[in-house]
């Protein structure tokens, strides 16, 4: 069994390297439904901000990982939702920061980004990645779906503020969608919005594992491209992703840890299990493809394999 319940990985990072999440909410909470969400459609949409668990929980399940003296970059505060609902982010981070000296990164929808309060709370971090899919309401309701009256202006404001008095670096990420948010207008839209945002990089995403919505496909090269070149950004699609690493001993055991949060298809269950020395994989897929709390997804080819 799988000894952490708030921590998981690390994953590769195609952004950070070998990530180590920590998952201060519970599954399934989140304050939008995106369109594009690996996860699946959001099973408990709501945007109250609760102290859904013990930090100091939190802390010592990072304390007893670092013990072991297990490797990884960047500790990543990301939730199977929206982590800004965690009401205790603030002593989370700064717990956190008196135990590893690993740059703290947070992954966010943004949406909270609106309150000042929040703000404040996530100053010490040191790498915000918040999303920015919209440029106007009827976009974040199209793409985001997001709860109740989230106001898509509120929240940008609230990301402009923040990063104009914010010492680390914010890497802001475009999930670009066919025909939705991928056309010449919308990324003249979205470059006035990040002239007003004093950020480090932008990365240009696209919806390569399978997503909530099934409509939902991969723009063309040639709008990804203008996207790059009118924005700066970075495509994601050109990042080398390392390969899956997991301290857990038993084969089966790790890749479910993984595929809780991360979903894996069947090439990268492969490499991974040959990997750790594996010597028949097959036999592991066989056993993921009859386990029915394993959801399989097929996507462009490719098996996707996660918890339900
Ligand atoms: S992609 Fe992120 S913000 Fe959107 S629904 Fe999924 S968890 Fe929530």
């Amino acid at each position: 069994m799988n000894k952490y319940k708030y921590i998981f990985g690390p994953v590769p990072s195609r952004r950070m390297g070998l990530s180590l999440g920590v998952s201060p909410i519970p599954k399934g909470h989140c304050n939008y439904s995106c369109v594009y969400c690996q996860l699946g459609r959001t099973t408990s949409m709501t945007n109250e901000i609760k102290n859904f668990y013990d930090s100091k929980e939190i802390v010592n399940e990072v304390k007893d990982y670092l013990r072991n003296g297990f490797n990884f970059d960047v500790l990543t505060l990301v939730g199977e939702g929206e982590p800004l609902l965690y009401s205790n982010i603030d002593d989370l981070i700064s717990e956190l920061k008196k135990i590893t000296k690993k740059p703290i990164a947070l992954i966010t929808n943004g949406a909270l980004l609106s309150d000042k309060n929040i703000r404040e709370k996530i100053k010490d971090i040191d790498i915000l990645l918040p999303s920015l899919d919209s440029y106007n309401q009827e976009m974040l309701r199209k793409i985001n779906r997001p709860y109740g009256k989230i106001i898509f202006e509120d929240s940008v404001l609230g990301l402009e503020k923040f990063s104009k008095n914010f010492d680390g670096q914010i890497w802001i990420e475009i999930m670009l969608i066919k025909n939705i948010n991928d056309d010449k207008n919308s990324i003249l839209e979205f470059k006035k919005i990040l002239e007003k945002i004093k950020y480090d990089k932008v990365y240009i995403n696209v919806p390569v594992r399978p997503p909530a919505e099934e409509w939902v496909q991969i723009p063309d090269e040639e709008n990804i491209n203008f996207a790059v070149n009118e924005l700066d950004g970075i495509s994601m699609e050109s990042l080398a992703s390392e390969g899956f690493y997991s301290e857990e001993i038993d084969d089966l055991e790790a890749i479910i840890s993984i595929i809780k949060r991360h979903p894996m298809n069947q090439f990268e269950i492969k490499s991974f299990l040959i990997e750790r020395k594996n010597e028949k994989p097959q036999e592991i897929l066989d056993k993921l493809d009859i386990d029915e709390k394993i959801i399989k997804i097929d996507y462009k080819g490719y098996k996707n394999y996660r918890i339900k």
